[in-house]
């Protein structure tokens, strides 16, 4: 008989993936079975295992999503096939959001199972307003509660007139559409309609929105700025320090909607940094790899590294491939030869560096032509044997030029690029919907392929706000095939160098 898998009720943090604790992460790292809550940032999903089951709650109300029965079924199911099942759930899973019943239904099924605290938006939305929830100068308490306590159990019913004489900060998580209701409540049962609000809407992310008012005023100001959940409602004199603590949504990217196309697999740093300075991150990968069609190439170039002058590496992805397969192959890196090494791009020769094998030649440009020409500056390739490690079917262009040059080149691919559809959490459809600020590339095949899916013209006709970015002239040249100009091209051809450019800035990241 199988064991019986476990599940980890995992806080995931109000929004912003990097509030996920180790011990999320490390879950993560190791779940069968991933199963999020719609308020989950897709982001957490780089810590799971390529191979693992991914299954997004959806809202069940808007877009016929699992329902809180279905998921719980599921959740029992997965642990009984012996699969460890990670269920994240929106900032703590014992702060409303019903991780206790949860918890009650994997007792009745005798399930095992364990909680790992999350940052709940009760603080972190509060933080990410520049809202201290406690401060010596003004209280020294809060309260939290819900605005969908109408309760007429007398046990979870809320007393507004008790919480009305409470000192210090309160709290309300759901309360948006009662806002009306409980700020009146509050106001009659004593506390004063010129107290202090702020409602954070999506606090922690790109999209956070804060609106500031009195307790008085504040539902007609909601209404107004269109404020919907989830958002909470921080109510006390310690609002006033927002005006001098609101530090994130002074970050040089907050509230900008960015478009990351390269692969899943290839995203997460890059993504994280752009959530770092307050982007509104959609991730839609275009591409993801594959094993080539053609492996005998490669097991021949392998076993004949011994042979080549030259060993050339044109992607971080193909440093990575290359050494996986190596690996498989040898035991030692010294069986990788005594041929000099070429990296196109900085990223390349930092990967290469990584394995402790200096990079012999980083030619500056990247279009193959260039990267010829600088080989050929280095020293004659006439006759000289060079091998390629890229990806199958990549632009002809360099071993065309090489082989002009005189060179003898293999060119060996070790994956194969093709169309990545998923579409997990609606990044897709929502970029169709409502369009964005940026959308980064970072290579010539991201290009061609989001063009596929999304016809790139036509997505600019329909949001002319939309700036297009690039990370170099390689993907630029894709960019002008469509007829199309970034508004920006990076200096230095990184993901750091992208940022720089967006931001106006040289970033210390
Ligand atoms: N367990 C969650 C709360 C779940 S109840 C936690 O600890 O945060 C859902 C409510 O949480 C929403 O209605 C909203 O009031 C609040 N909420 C969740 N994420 C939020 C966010 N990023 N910004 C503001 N409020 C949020």
């Amino acid at each position: 008989m199988k064991s019986i898998g476990t599940v980890y009720l995992v806080g995931a943090g109000p929004g912003d993936a990097g509030l996920l604790t180790l011990r999320g992460a490390e879950l993560l790292r190791s779940a069968d079975v991933v199963i999020c809550d719609v308020l989950v940032n897709p982001e957490l999903l780089h810590f799971a295992p390529a191979g693992a089951e991914i299954i997004a709650r959806g809202n069940h109300k808007r877009d016929g999503g699992l329902t809180q029965e279905q998921l719980t079924e599921l959740m029992i199911s997965r642990a009984r096939e012996g699969k460890t099942v990670v269920r994240l759930k929106g900032g703590d899973p014992f702060v409303f959001g019903r991780g206790g019943e949860e918890a009650e239904a994997l007792v009745e099924a005798r399930i095992p199972f364990a909680v790992v605290p999350g940052v709940s938006s009760v603080e972190a939305a509060a933080n990410y307003a520049g809202i201290p929830l406690t401060h010596r100068a003004y209280c020294s308490s809060f309260t939290v509660f819900t605005g969908h306590g109408d309760s007429t159990d007398p046990a979870t019913a809320l007393r507004y007139e008790q919480i009305a004489q409470i000192p210090g900060t309160k709290v309300v998580l759901m309360g948006m559409d009662t806002l009306g209701d409980w700020s009146r409540s509050l106001i009659q049962h004593g506390l004063s309609a010129d107290t202090p609000v702020a409602v954070v809407h999506r606090g922690t992310t790109g999209r956070q929105k804060s609106v500031v008012g009195m307790l008085g005023t504040i539902a007609e100001l909601v209404s107004q700025a269109k404020i919907v959940p989830p958002a909470i409602t921080i109510v006390g004199d310690v609002v006033k320090l927002r005006q001098k603590l609101n530090w994130f949504e002074q970050q040089p990217l907050f509230g900008q909607r960015i478009v990351v196309t390269r692969s899943r697999v290839r995203a997460a740093k890059f993504v994280r940094q752009l959530a770092n300075l307050g982007g509104e991150v959609l991730e839609i990968p275009a591409i993801k790899a594959e094993s080539p069609d053609n492996k005998k190439d490669f097991v021949d170039a392998l076993l004949a590294l011994n042979s080549y002058d030259w060993l050339v590496f044109t992607s971080v992805s193909g440093v990575e491939t290359f050494f996986q397969l190596f690996f498989r192959q040898f035991q030692d890196l010294r069986d990788l030869g005594g041929a000099k090494i070429a990296a196109v791009g900085p990223a390349t020769a930092a990967k290469l560096r990584e394995f402790h094998l200096q990079v012999d030649l980083t030619p500056k440009e990247a279009l193959g032509r260039n990267i010829a020409e600088a080989m050929a500056k280095h020293s004659s390739i006439e006759n000289v044997k060079i091998c390629l490690f890229r990806a199958e079917k990549a632009n002809p262009d360099l071993p065309q030029a090489l082989d002009e040059l005189g060179a003898i080149v293999d060119d060996i691919g070790l994956y194969k690029t093709v169309a990545e559809t998923e579409d997990f959490f609606g990044a897709a459809e929502d970029l169709r919907q409502h369009g964005a600020d940026w959308i980064t590339f970072t290579s010539g095949s991201t290009v061609e392929f989001f063009h596929a899916r999304f016809d790139l013209p036509k997505l600019l006709e329909q949001f002319p706000k939309l700036k297009l970015a690039s990370i170099g002239p390689e993907t630029s040249r894709a960019l002008k095939a469509l007829g199309l100009k970034p508004a920006i091209e990076a200096a230095e051809h990184t993901t750091d160098g992208l940022i720089s450019a967006m931001t106006g800035r040289r970033n210390k990241l």
